[in-house]
């Protein structure tokens, strides 16, 4: 009888703070697998580079659901399959409720638009772009402006892989395309050499007067001092949080590359746990209701 706070499917076997807790979505978490034949890699990389050899969608949920993320945004893994997107793809497609996808695509090939929607309808509700491939040309070329123009129609976002030096770049795109969905992954690296400079936490705050502007709080792992409990990380938070909102902030765990040493899926939850001024509502957006809007809408 008590199943207004239990859903059905979990009401039989779990009790109601569990399923209360069995809600979390992470928005960014790699998968690959090493059965090559059936998802290629790109030319030039081999089996034997892949690390962990293996890191399917099972394996994924598998370290995720028992710590209570149900959903999770899958990042098109470039190094490893280039602009092919059906790895994701295929698990989004096994799993429609559990998966979307962060695809990537080549901005040079003509039909920009149409292959947006195409996949689009394959759950890739968001794309990956980075100065990483085409540094002079990523945000400029008349590919990229079309996605960036197209994304706005669609719905799909943008999500931009970035250090902080190109956070000027990215800021004058979100001043040309004011309707395009555009977030930023990992704190657009802030601290990775270590460093976490004000100037730069500055810069992505003030991409926040763009209404559209999200932010990942993600990969604590890679930077400050890549360790828990990432207490010199809480500053940038904090700053990001006042100027951002929690409704334009999403958690994100980076997996598996987050899984080493001393850091872990948990300790990932742990650092959000201890964000003591989210409230339940704040923390409800961060940990969920945001990424939901931003992927799982479109
Ligand atoms: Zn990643």
């Amino acid at each position: 009888m008590a199943s207004w706070c239990v859903s059905t499917r979990h009401a039989n076997d779990i009790d109601a703070a569990t399923a209360d807790r069995l809600r979390w979505v992470d928005a960014h978490s790699h998968i690959w697998t090493p059965d090559v034949d059936k998802f290629p890699l790109a030319e030039g990389v081999s089996v034997e580079d892949l690390a962990p050899r293996s890191f399917t969608d099972e394996q994924l949920l598998k370290v995720a659901n028992p710590l209570g993320v149900e959903r999770v945004v899958l990042i098109q893994h470039h190094t490893y399959h280039a602009y092919d997107n059906s790895c994701c793809i295929a698990a989004a497609s096994k799993r429609p409720d559990t998966f979307r996808v962060v695809g990537m695509m080549d901005e040079t090939l003509a039909d920009i638009p149409q292959r947006m929607n195409k996949l689009l309808a394959d759950r890739v509700t968001a794309f990956r772009i980075t100065p990483r491939i085409r540094p002079d040309s990523w945000l400029t070329s008349d590919g990229a402006k079309v996605m960036w123009r197209t994304a706005a129609r669609t719905g799909q976002s943008m999500c931009c892989l970035i250090d902080s030096e190109h956070l000027e770049a990215v800021d004058a795109s979100c001043k040309q395309f004011p309707d395009t969905r555009v977030v930023i992954d990992h704190f657009a690296r802030i601290g990775v050499d270590g460093q976490i400079r004000d100037t730069d936490v500055k810069k992505l705050c003030r991409l926040s007067r763009h209404r559209q502007t999200y932010v990942k709080v993600s990969a604590f792992y890679a930077l400050g001092k890549k360790r828990p409990p990432h207490n010199e990380l809480r500053p940038m938070v904090r700053a990001l949080f006042d100027a951002f909102g929690p409704e334009r902030l999403m958690w994100g765990s980076d997996c598996p590359y987050q899984l080493n040493e001393s850091n872990n899926y948990q300790s990932s939850l742990d650092f959000m746990n201890s964000l003591d001024y989210l409230s339940d509502g704040d923390r409800l957006w961060v940990m969920r209701k945001t990424a939901e809007k931003v992927f799982f809408a479109a």
